[in-house]
């Protein structure tokens, strides 16, 4: 019994175990086929050949790019090579600032290879090429690369790559005049960059480098007091590690934030050793910006001959190089000088080719400066009402820009905002997701448990059921045992008397006929002894088996003794009763098939009566048993009626 209870059980156990072994040899087959996150199948670290020759451009610049130009890749080289080649062509460019062939360059770089298989090296000249559109003047589409370069460098947890998006992206927000969003990348770019380079040839961002980049935004926000620690922090770096290219900017912006905060003296020395850099260097546009910075300082002194030579100077620089910001710059300021020499057709003409220049969407402070001073040049040759009117649009103008700005800042950190609120509720999610998990599992194992307990509950109902139903065949069993003769597998005496009872009762209140006979085999005893017990007992069930098959269903037929029996006829007549019982007389008086023995003819006597209401039972079956005497008295084989 128990053994069939426990065993569902462990079959459910077993289809758990078998469950947990497929389900776990599963997942070592997803452990087994995901590849090691360690492992990298694309380039994330530029050739080094390539990194020697951007090393060694931070002090040859222009032998470098001689150099580099004279040895383009074999037509058989690797496309990824190939890539890095342009790359570095992009970044010399970029240095000397001719910002169409960088873009350009940078451009060929990507034909060379494609986003999926090369990530590292395409985010890289993303920021390549980002940094030459940014000096293009494409900034918007500048910005939007350095992004996707920062966001899959996060994702990958290349922090020397995402130290280089975000200081391009710093630099480009500077230029995009978003100087909070710019201060905030240079500040953690600054933060991310090491301090040293890790390696001797490896030209990535450190400190010092971003340094540059964050004076220059303290020196785009007007706040040269915090401008020239950072310019200084630059140039002790530049001079640590020769790199005399960059030296020179940092130079050249240290001076001007000098001069800015009054040291005068002091800035146009800085200014001046950045222009003999620059044309050691060969960096022309170098030279040009460090003469257009000494020339206003020459402005600001009166000095209008010096101030006119150097810019002129600086001038012819830009228009070779094509740097439309610095060559509406250098003509404002020799419009200016024009102005300052109440040479007012001249200054018309300067500023007249400064517009030239302009590109209003992109340069919209260039365009305010020049209104400006187109107002004051009005108000020179007497169109006070003209200079009054521009200088008021102007006023106008710069207000709109301003607040332009400010609320372009705002969009952009209510977008910060809205991203981090994303964020929040992601992690809400992932966690009310984790809580969920946690439900379901011990929903599941409550279901578990839960079809365990069904299961085992069926089983004891099952078994109850079971139990009952044997029990109760027992108990009908035991009963029949109780009521029935074992051998001939008719009632007994004792259910025989029963049953007369019941029919008796019956007859009574239906009013009708009932008759009763006792049978008794003749020589019962002779045929024990003759043919053995056996045949005795088959003799016997024969009997039984004869008067079963030849008595009505609802005739009553017991054995009361070793060889008596009693027959109940209810609803029969003496006639009619005397009629069933001689019928089964003649039948019994037949040899028995199956015993073989054709000698041996069982016979019976028999006493019959009618059941007569006004006696008692016991007396009704005493005269039927003294008819049965009487028969055997007069010969056997027949019936006598009481
Ligand atoms: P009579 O014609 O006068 O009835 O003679 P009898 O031999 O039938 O009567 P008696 O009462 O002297 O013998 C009855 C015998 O029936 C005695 C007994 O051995 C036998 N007998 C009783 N029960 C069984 C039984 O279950 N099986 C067998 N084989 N014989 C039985
Ligand atoms: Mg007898
Ligand atoms: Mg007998």
């Amino acid at each position: 019994m128990i053994r069939s209870i426990w065993l569902p059980v462990s079959v459910l156990n077993f289809s758990v175990l078998l469950l947990s072994i497929i389900v776990l040899s599963y997942s070592h087959l997803v452990v087994a086929i995901a590849p090691p996150a360690s492992t990298k199948h694309y380039v994330s670290e530029l050739e080094e050949s390539y990194q020697k020759l951007l090393f060694n451009y931070r002090k040859f610049p222009n032998k470098t790019l001689k150099d580099l130009l004279a040895s383009p890749p074999k037509s058989s080289a690797d496309n990824s090579l190939k890539a890095q080649y342009y790359l570095v062509l992009s970044e010399a460019y970029y240095g000397l600032a001719y910002p169409d062939k960088a873009v350009l360059n940078a451009q060929l770089a990507l034909d060379y290879i494609d986003q999926a298989s090369q990530p590292w090296l395409f985010h890289k000249i993303q920021l390549t090429l980002a940094m030459a559109l940014d000096i293009q003047g494409n900034l918007e589409t500048a910005e939007s690369r350095a992004t996707n370069a920062l966001i899959w460098a996060r994702e990958l947890n290349d922090e020397r790559l995402e130290v280089s998006a975000l200081f391009s992206r710093g630099v480009i927000r500077t230029s995009l005049v978003d100087y909070l969003g710019a201060m905030q990348d240079l500040q953690q770019a600054y933060r991310l960059a090491p301090k040293e380079y890790q390696t001797k040839y490896r030209r990535d961002l450190t400190k010092g480098d971003v340094a540059n980049s964050l004076a220059l935004l303290y020196e785009y926000r007007n706040e040269d007091d915090l401008a020239a620690p950072f310019y200084e922090e630059s140039v002790q770096h530049c001079r640590n590690i020769g790199d005399e290219l960059q030296l020179s900017i940092s130079l050249y912006g240290l001076g001007k934030a000098n001069v800015g905060l009054g040291n005068k003296k002091e800035g146009k020395a800085q200014l001046q050793e950045a222009l003999k850099l620059s044309e050691k260097l060969d960096d022309i546009q170098g030279v040009a910006y460090a003469l257009r910075a000494l020339a206003s300082i020459e402005i600001k002194d009166n000095n209008l001959e010096v101030a006119e030579s150097l810019n002129l100077r600086a001038r012819e620089i830009f228009l070779a190089a094509n740097n439309a910001y610095m060559l509406l710059d250098s003509a404002r300021h020799l419009s200016i000088i024009a102005l300052k020499r109440q040479q007012l057709d001249l200054a018309f003409k300067h500023l007249k080719s400064a517009r030239e220049h302009l590109n209003a969407d992109s340069m919209p402070f260039q365009k305010l400066s020049l209104d400006i001073l187109e107002s004051q040049i009005l108000s020179k040759t007497g169109e006070h009402e003209k200079a009054y009117q521009l200088l008021l649009r102007s006023e106008q103008a710069k207000a709109e820009l301003l607040e332009k700005q400010s609320s372009q800042q705002l969009h952009r950190l209510r977008t910060q905002y809205e991203l981090d609120v994303i964020e929040g509720e992601n992690q809400l999610l992932e966690k009310a997701n984790q809580l969920q998990q946690v439900t379901i599992q011990s929903s599941r194992k409550q279901n578990q448990f839960l079809t365990i307990t069904i299961v085992s509950l069926g089983f004891v109902v099952l078994l109850v059921l079971v139990m009952v139903y044997r029990d109760r065949k027992h108990k009908a069993h035991l009963e029949k045992l109780a009521s029935t003769d074992s051998l001939t597998e008719l009632c007994n005496r004792r259910r025989t008397i029963e049953l007369l009872e019941e029919q008796i009762a019956l007859g009574r209140r239906l009013e009708t006929a009932l008759c009763v006979a006792i049978l008794d085999l003749d020589h019962f005893k002779s045929i024990n002894d003759k043919y053995g017990h056996g045949v005795g007992d088959e003799v016997l069930k024969h009997f039984a088996q004869l008067s079963r098959t030849n008595l009505r269903k609802t005739d009553i037929i017991g054995r009361i003794g070793g060889e008596e029996f009693l027959i109940v006829l209810p609803g029969t007549d003496l006639n009619g009763a005397k009629l069933v019982i001689n019928k089964l007389r003649k039948l019994v008086n037949q040899p028995i098939a199956s015993l073989n023995l054709d000698e041996l003819v069982p016979s019976f006597s028999a006493g019959l009566g009618l059941f007569d209401h006004q006696y008692d039972l016991e007396t009704f079956l005493q005269k039927v048993d003294n008819a049965l005497y009487q028969a055997k008295q007069a010969g056997r084989n027949q019936i006598q009626i009481a």
